[in-house]
Parts: C-alpha cells; structure tokens; sequence
C-alpha cells in the first residue's frame, strides 16, 4: 500500500522476531504485544514516541463531546464489570449498552441480530444520504479471571468467578461512548449521516460479528470502528490469521476391555489416531499454519471400551485458500481414523474467520489522534500497575505513557472476528492501555485494572479518539474514498464468505462448556448427540 502524506514513520514488521508473533493472543493486544515484547527484549524500556502531528478541531470537539458524556460511559464500563459473564450468557452486559443508547436518542433496530444470543444493533440518523459508520462494542466476560479491582490475585466482592480478563467492559463502553459522543457531535453541526452500534456478543467464544456479517448486516456501511485494551497504545496494518473452528467426533461400540475387547470398537482410538495425524501433518504445511486441539469427550472408565471421543479444535492459516486446504486434509484424516479403527467418524466446520484486511488509511489517521491523546496516570495509578507487575513477576516499569509508531504490514498467529467486518468495509482498529506494560489479555491483572481509574481513562480516551476519527469520515469524503479504495486493493476481487454452522440447539452446551472452571470435568454431563 502507498503511504499517504506526511504518514509516521513506519515500523517494518521485519523487524519482530517470529518469537515476538507468537506470544500475541488478540487483535488489537496482538497489535500492541508484538511491539513491546520487542523493546522489552532490547532492554530498552518504553520506545521512543514519534513526533506529535498538529491536533485536529475534530479530536477537539471529540474530546469536549466524551467529556459530557463522561459519566454515562464509566457507568457502563463499571457496570459490566460488576456483571461478567461468559459469551452467550452476557445478557445483563448487553442491557447495559441497550439502556444507556436508547437513554442517548438511538433506536434499538435488532436484537438477537444475525440470530446471534447477544448479538443487537442501534441506530441513530439525521439528514440525507449521510455516511453510515459502525461501532462495535463487545461484553463477554471469561471463566476463572473474576478479581477484585486490586493489584493482587483477589476474589471480586460480587462472588463472581467469570471477569473481564479480556477488558471487554472498557472496550465497549469506549466504543458506545464514542457512537454517543458522536451523535452530539453531528447535532451541533448538523452533519448528515447513520451511526450504527453493533452490540458484538460472545467474541471469546462464538463472535456475534461472523452472525451478523453472514446475515449482510455491515454491508452498507462506509467504515467500522473498534478498538481494544491492550498494554500500549498501538495501531497500523496488523493481519490476523484465518481460522476455522472444528468438532471431529467418533462413535464406536463399547464393550468390556477385559473380557470382550474384540466385541468393542473405540472412539478414543480414532481420536488418538487422528490426533497423532495431525501431529504429523504438521512438518507438511507452512510455517504459518498452526492446528490445536483439546480431548472433549474421552471415554468414561478405562474397563469399558469407548464408545464415543470427540476433539474439538482450531487450524489457522495466513490465508483463507490456505485453512481451507488444511480443514479438507484434516477432514480425510477423520475419515482415515475411522476406517482404521472400524468407527464412524462426524466431522463438522462450526465456524471460522477470513484472514484481516486492515487498512493503512484509517490507521495513519488514527494515529494521529492517538498521538494527540494524553496518556497520563496518576502515582497511585503507577503504583497500582507496578503491583500488579510485582505480583506476575514482570518488570516494574508501571503503564505505557506513550503512543508507538505504525505498525505495518505485520502477519500474527492470533485471530479474530473483526477480520468478517473487514471483509465488508474498512475498519479502524487500534489497540489503548488499560493494563500495565508487559501484562497478557487474558489474566487476572487486566480484571482487577478494568474496574478502578486505569480502565476508566481507557474507555473514556478510546472514546475519543474513534470520535474523531468517525467525525473524519463523517466529513470527509477523500477519507472514505481511500480507505474504500485500500480495501477493493486488498481484497483483490476476493468475495467474503461466511463460515458459520452452528446448530442453534447447542447455544447451551457451548456456553456451558466454554465457562467451566479448571477441575470441573464436563464429559460425563454432555448429551451425546
Ligand atoms: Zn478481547
């Protein structure tokens, strides 16, 4: 892609190690998480900002229009702090955004949308034939990271085990907050235009964005816009992974292992065949595919032959094309594993994500604001995030202070279901602190920094800066036309397509499974189907 003028220096994704790829989890953490592994591993602490571009009226307007709203969106991050709850179970989170957007003049225009549990759309308009953007608040919990809002391994007061180890809670009260800051925005300057708020439910475990693109619901948009917490603040061409989600299961005949063996035909045989095939089949496909896999179902004692197994797991590729041609390998290898083991294999794509097309337009843009956002703590905010570091054993060097230059063109391992939306038009994505430097999504540390000041400046910042960025695009008509462009480039003539196949019946056993807690043995309450 062509740089626009005057773009930041980039930061060439040459210069990460494979190593740093590997360790990144999310998105927007992967966007954050490659760069800081980098300057840590350097020894160099924090990295040098780059220079401050000139502040734009919109951010300005953007930062008096969060201010007035202010109260509305740490209310919203701290109540659905105070409510986790994994994906598809999070409906009083999802109420939470509902209330406060109806409460702000939007109209609730879908709920269960693309037939999604938690999935909802919002909508506010004014004039003619104005642009129309999408935010994209998310608000599931995950199991077992409930803490306290403080800087050590803590029960949360509500009793709760589920917490917003992933930063869900800031993450979507910025991203409704900006779409709210926004509409006061175009009020006062009566700009025309469509602000949709996509409540995107269940992203840890079976993201509402893929229901609701299959269902073309982003399809006459202009731009989305999203962010997520990260340890620094963060943004460029970061491409994440296609994946595609899998359940192989087999189903044999039991029989007395002791007595009978012959009269038996193990599922686990297949499974472990299968699963040693896979093993194999890795030193055949590049170095960019990964394939995990977990033992669901496993037999119930070791005296009777197992009659069902099933494994449930994830490939990713760079590509599309490429996770494509391993899911049909490994479709044959399910059906290998049953022949050889005299079992009847089932082999279901339950669901997957295309591989992300970001967009350099939106986030050089991005940058600028990001760059013209303060990222100032507070001693007790510094102390608090340094306790957090002592407690994980991680270097005391407290919160990011500064924005890091573009990062561009950078392929991860990780993936995610924003990847469907920008598929459909160009998306802004950026990655904001709300945990400590060096601290992984996915842990305690970012629960307990999610419910006290350190979360509440991130919701209020991101708000700001997708703001400004959606007043931009709102105004601007050359914005919109190059990110468009950028996109029709990348895509090539490649045409989004759905992979989604999720039986509606098993909205309950997937909540359920996904929300055990380490110890908790699901297989002897599953339902053989
Ligand atoms: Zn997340």
């Amino acid at each position: 892609m062509n740089s626009p003028p005057n773009a930041p220096k980039p930061v060439a994704a040459g210069t990460f190690s494979r190593r740093d790829m590997l360790g990144i989890a999310t998105t927007a953490a992967a966007v954050a998480g490659v760069a800081l592994t980098t300057t840590q591993a350097a020894g160099q602490g924090e990295p040098k900002a780059p220079a401050k571009p000139p502040i734009r009226e919109s951010l300005k307007a953007a930062q008096a229009a969060v201010k007035a709203v202010e109260k509305t969106i740490i209310k919203i991050s701290r109540e659905v702090w105070d409510l986790p709850a994994v994906g598809l179970k999070e409906q009083e989170a999802m109420e939470v955004h509902i209330r406060e957007l109806e409460a702000a003049g939007f109209k609730i225009t879908a709920r269960k949308a693309g037939g999604h549990p938690t999935a909802f759309i919002a909508e506010w308009s004014q004039g003619m034939g104005g642009p129309k953007l999408g935010f994209l608040p998310e608000y599931d919990a995950l199991p077992g990271l409930g803490n306290a809002a403080e800087a050590k391994v803590k029960p949360a007061a509500n009793g709760k085990t589920d917490g917003h180890g992933c930063g869900h809670n800031c993450l979507g009260a910025g991203c409704t907050g900006a779409a709210i800051a926004l509409k006061a925005m175009m009020e006062a300057k009566k700009t025309p235009g469509t602000l949709r708020v996509y409540g995107c439910g269940a992203e840890e475990n079976v993201g509402a964005k893929v229901f609701m693109a299959k269902a073309g619901l982003f399809d006459d948009l202009d731009a989305a816009l999203a962010w997520h917490s990260a340890p620094v603040a963060a943004t460029g061409t970061v491409i994440t992974s296609a994946n595609r989600k899998i359940r192989v299961s087999w189903k044999g005949k039991t029989a007395h292992a002791g007595n009978t063996p012959w009269d038996g035909r193990s599922a686990l045989d297949a499974a472990e065949l299968f699963a040693h095939g896979v093993n194999l089949m890795r030193e055949h496909v590049e170095p960019t595919a990964r394939m995990h896999y977990i033992y669901e179902v496993a037999g119930v004692a070791p005296n009777i032959v197992p009659d069902e197994a099933r494994i449930w797991m994830t490939a990713r590729d760079a590509t599309t094309a490429k996770v494509n041609a391993t899911v049909e390998w490994l479709g044959q290898l399910g059906e290998g594993a049953a022949l050889g083991t005299q079992t009847k294999a089932n082999f279901t794509l339950e669901i997957g994500m295309p591989e992300m097309m970001p967009n350099e337009t939106l986030a050089v843009r991005t940058l600028e604001h990001m760059q013209n956002t303060p990222l100032e703590w507070t001693a007790e905010e510094q102390s608090f995030a340094k306790a957090c570091q002592k407690a994980m054993g991680l270097k005391e060097v407290g919160m990011a202070t500064q924005t890091l230059p573009l990062i561009r063109e950078m392929k991860v391992g990780g993936s995610s279901d924003v990847a469907d939306v920008s598929w459909k038009c160009p998306v802004a994505l950026f990655g904001w602190p709300t945990l400590p430097l060096g601290v992984s999504l996915h842990s305690w540390a970012v629960t307990a920094c999610g419910g006290m000041s350190i979360g509440d400046k991130g919701s209020l910042a991101s708000a700001e800066i997708l703001a400004a960025v959606g007043y931009d695009l709102l105004t601007e008509p050359d914005l919109r036309k190059a990110a468009k462009e950028e996109l029709t480039k990348r895509l090539d003539g490649r045409k989004y397509q759905a992979v989604q196949n999720i039986d509606p019946k098993s909205w309950d056993e997937t909540a359920k499974r996904f929300g055990k807690s380490p110890g908790e043995e699901i297989v002897t309450d599953i339902e053989w189907k």
